[in-house]
């Protein structure tokens, strides 16, 4: 295989090497860190006063982990560590209600963040001959934005094209002759399945590679992507707090994610005993973020299931690879590649006053896509005779629930006692989609 690379020095660089560039670049964040009020105190109390504090990239370990609710604690300006004026952008995470993790770059953090997009661009196989339909998301979630400008980098034609609408998408694919795209493996599957409907041709489009990510998905569905588009299909992974995509992703050989480990510092520990699980064991991938100024993260438990692979790739990169993410260590759904915490929809229906005490959220595959259901009693004083306030208040719960979480889910509603107790435990969530990670 002819591989290329867009910084070949670092992303060949020997092991020994980029564990010092680590160390160097750990000690320049934490700099960056002493600087924020959240961490300020974090830090001392760990013993760490100044950045020489730390003496190797394990010293690392001697700071507490931080976690989605810290972020939240911190929020506006707590994790944010240079001023306000330097300040170019923010993100902020997708389906967080009440108070959103929001996270800051500088004009060189931006920078870098399209630099590491570009290595991973670049990494598989495209040039600047490609043209990248990017429909996925933009605005304060990362994924959009976030290959966008990588592709940029790398000096491809970008089209904007957003998430949705299918007919236009497969209109820009044949206006422009698009090469590579960016979606959900969901949306990929759904696009297919709207191809004969909407009269176009596989013959007729110029597509080669697709990036994947912002969901989980299996090796089979990956094979069954590639084989029905006839494309590449690469997996893209990252998260908001960590920039967003570009995090880790697949090279030519499409078996695992290389993480830039010059941007990342990464750990894989057991969620119940916090102790990092043996190399090449499945658990919870902990994230130090090594390439912000703006908003310094240190340990943070992104809660997403993976491992390392221990054996080196045959591309010649020296960076570790991530499996494919089998999952969570917490209850956060993902639909349609949108983050949804359950919790969030039970504070929206509660808050409900003709809401009865009793619902269930239901996530389904309909065709390739995910559908959210909300079902929920109403209140012991609303009548199930009487359809018309009965339709304004689902509207109502679906108006609502769709500000809150950014899905317009469907709405049904029970009479008041008839949705089944569970004894124990109430089962909230049943979620039907095939488990096939
Ligand atoms: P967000 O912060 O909204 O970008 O969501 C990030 C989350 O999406 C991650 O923590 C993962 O749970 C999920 N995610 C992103 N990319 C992938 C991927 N390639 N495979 C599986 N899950 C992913
Ligand atoms: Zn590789």
């Amino acid at each position: 295989m002819n591989f290329q690379y867009w910084q070949p020095q670092i992303e060949k660089m020997p092991r020994s090497e980029l564990e010092a560039l680590q160390l160097h670049k750990l000690k320049e964040e934490i700099g960056f860190a002493l600087r924020t009020s959240f961490y300020q105190s974090r830090l001392e109390a760990a013993g760490i006063r100044n950045p020489d504090d730390i003496k190797t990239v394990d010293d690392l370990r001697r700071i507490p982990f931080t976690t989605k609710s810290d972020l939240r604690e911190g929020f506006p300006y707590g994790f944010l560590s240079i001023p306000k004026e330097e300040v170019v952008r923010l993100h902020a995470s997708s389906g967080t209600t009440g108070i959103p993790t929001t996270i800051y770059f500088s004009r060189d953090d931006i920078k870098r963040w399209s630099t590491y997009m570009a290595r991973c661009i670049f990494g598989s196989g495209c040039t600047k001959n490609d043209v990248f339909q990017n429909m996925i998301g933009y605005g304060l979630f990362t994924g959009g934005l976030g290959l966008h400008q990588g592709g940029e980098e790398v000096g491809m034609m970008v089209i904007p094209a957003g998430s949705g609408n299918t007919a236009r998408q497969f209109k820009l694919m044949q206006d422009f002759g698009t090469t590579v795209v960016h979606a959900t493996p969901s949306f990929l599957l759904h696009i297919e399945s709207k191809m004969k409907e909407a009269g176009v041709r596989r013959e007729n489009l110029s597509l080669k590679r697709a990036f994947a990510g912002a969901e989980p998905y299996s090796e089979d569905t990956r094979r069954r992507i590639e084989s029905l588009l006839n494309i590449d299909v690469f997996n893209s992974y990252g998260l908001s707090e960590m920039n967003g995509p570009g995090v880790a992703f697949e090279c030519q050989c499409k078996n695992g994610m290389h993480i830039w480990e010059d941007g990342y510092i990464a750990e894989i520990i057991d969620p119940k005993t916090f102790e990092p699980v043996k190399d090449g064991e499945v658990g919870e991938l902990v994230l130090t973020i090594l390439c912000r100024e703006a908003t310094p993260i240190l340990r943070y438990r992104t809660r997403d299931l993976t491992g390392f692979f221990t054996e080196p790739c045959p591309c010649g990169r020296t960076h570790r690879r991530l499996r494919r993410i089998t999952g969570r260590s917490d209850d956060m759904l993902i639909i349609n590649g949108v983050n949804v915490f359950p919790s969030q929809i039970e504070e929206v229906i509660m808050g409900m006053k003709e809401v009865g005490n009793n619902y269930l959220i239901v996530v389904e595959k309909e065709g390739a896509l995910d559908r959210l259901t909300v079902k929920t009693e109403v209140g012991p004083n609303i009548f199930m005779d009487d359809a018309r306030p009965l339709n304004a208040l689902k509207e109502r719960i679906r108006e609502t629930l769709q500000a809150s979480i950014s899905i317009s889910p469907r709405v049904e509603l029970h009479e008041s006692g008839s949705m089944p107790v569970s004894e124990g435990k109430a089962v909230r969530v049943q979620d039907t989609r095939p488990k096939d990670v």
